[in-house]
């Protein structure tokens, strides 16, 4: 539907142009009750340095609630993918959502995650491909990074 796609461009402004662009990974994880460390492990060890110092924590949080959503509610493996501008970090979990619970609009962790993803992120959302795989996203505000060495000019 149309609101999907303004999703895509909201997100697309809100991240900033992608000649500002640093960064960008992605990694496919198995559905276990692993994901979520092992996203938090592909956050810290691909996150940029800059951005690591300012935001390591409050990504991984991200990363955590969007692979335990997909673990809960979805069936096969989940593509985490970490993305960086000068001014953000926008992390997304892709998977494909269980027929099961495709129909349960809200689930408990689903509340308390939103909460969590708002509390920590400038914009969110989720978005739903024509092939019926759910994304999960958020960006977190940084604060505009150097991405020269940080040193005291004096
Ligand atoms: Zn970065």
């Amino acid at each position: 539907m149309d609101r999907r796609n303004e999703n895509g461009r909201d997100e697309q402004a809100s991240a900033g142009g992608a000649e500002d662009e640093h960064m960008a990974r992605a990694r496919t994880l198995m559905r276990s009750v692993l994901a979520p460390r092992e996203a938090r492990e592909f956050v810290e060890t691909n996150l940029c340095r800059e951005h690591a110092f300012r935001a390591l924590a409050t990504v991984q949080l991200a990363a955590t609630e969007f692979a335990s959503q997909a673990v809960l509610s979805g069936s096969g493996p989940l593509e985490i993918s970490l993305r960086c501008t000068r001014t953000t970090v926008t992390v997304a979990v892709r998977y494909q959502p269980s027929a099961a619970l495709a129909r349960q609009s809200l689930i408990l962790t689903d509340e308390l995650s939103t909460q969590v993803i708002q509390g920590i992120s400038r914009a969110s959302g989720a978005q739903t491909a024509k092939d019926g795989a759910r994304r999960l996203w958020c960006s977190i505000a940084t604060g505009h990074i150097s991405l020269l060495p940080d040193r005291d000019p004096h």
